[in-house]
């Protein structure tokens, strides 16, 4: 069944080291003390047994796998092997990803179709650069990337979308709430025209930027179900703000 829970998941990037085992224990401690949220962390796959182990009821989740099951793909990770790791989900099309190993709507797609026929969860990545918001046309570019990036199986039960704009990313700047709600109700209708009623259960998360002084509002906005959150994830005194602040 879908969750209609909020959705917190932090995503390190390439941060952290064993010793933060510990922030984890911290997080797994906000989490089971705010059991009406869901909460994730996706370390980098060097820490995900480890978190694992100490996660209580934090999903662990990857940052990246790749759509095939196995073979020559020299420093990449299957699906089965995160999950073998003791990831329940991962990350994909992460703009970080789309840009610096040109990954495509395809690619993306496929990625998280293979989580799925794995038995994990999916956090689809999509976002418009800041060129891209300024012509005017974020939404149509948007909905367009997620159309192209959604797998034909896709339903909330396994995958949750999050809305990124790349121009918030790492920078301090949010958009304005009237802009993520647009965004948000055009993902939403996009969800349903490709996936009809299934649609409605998948959730839309927002990323970029979210940290304690803002979460309350942002989760707030209508069709937000949740936050992706970078930089404030790192550390437990500003993600369990975040945490705690998810409606
Ligand atoms: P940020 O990153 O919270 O540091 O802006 C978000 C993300 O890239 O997922």
């Amino acid at each position: 069944m879908a969750s209609t829970a909020s959705y917190i998941v932090g995503n390190w990037k390439m941060n952290g080291s064993a010793a933060d085992v510990a922030v984890l224990q911290a997080i797994a401690e906000a989490a089971a003390a705010n059991g009406h949220v869901d909460v994730g962390i996706c370390p980098p796959a060097t820490l995900i047994a480890a978190f694992a182990a100490a996660a209580g009821k934090v999903q662990i989740g990857a940052q990246d796998c790749h759509a095939k099951a196995s073979g020559a793909h020299t420093g990449n990770l299957s699906a089965a092997m995160i999950r073998e790791a003791g990831a329940t989900c991962s990350i994909v099309g992460h703009s970080e990803r789309r840009a610096d190993q040109g990954e495509t709507d395809a690619d993306v797609a496929a990625k998280a179709e293979a989580l799925h026929a794995a038995g994990m969860g999916a956090i689809l990545c999509v976002g418009e650069t800041l060129e891209e918001r300024d012509s005017g046309n974020a939404i149509a570019i948007v909905t367009a990337q997620l159309a192209a990036s959604l797998p034909a199986s896709a339903s909330g039960d396994w995958l949750s979308v999050a809305y990124e704009p790349v121009w918030a990313i790492g920078t301090g700047r949010v958009p304005v709430a009237e802009d993520i709600a647009a965004m948000h109700a055009a993902l939403r209708a996009t969800l349903v025209a490709k996936l009809g009623e299934a649609g409605q259960g998948v959730r839309i998360l927002y990323g970029g930027s979210v940290n304690p002084a803002n979460a309350a509002e942002i989760l707030a906005i209508a069709d937000v179900g949740g936050a992706l959150v970078g930089g404030a994830s790192l550390k437990a005194e500003t993600f369990i703000p975040i945490i705690e602040a998810a409606p």
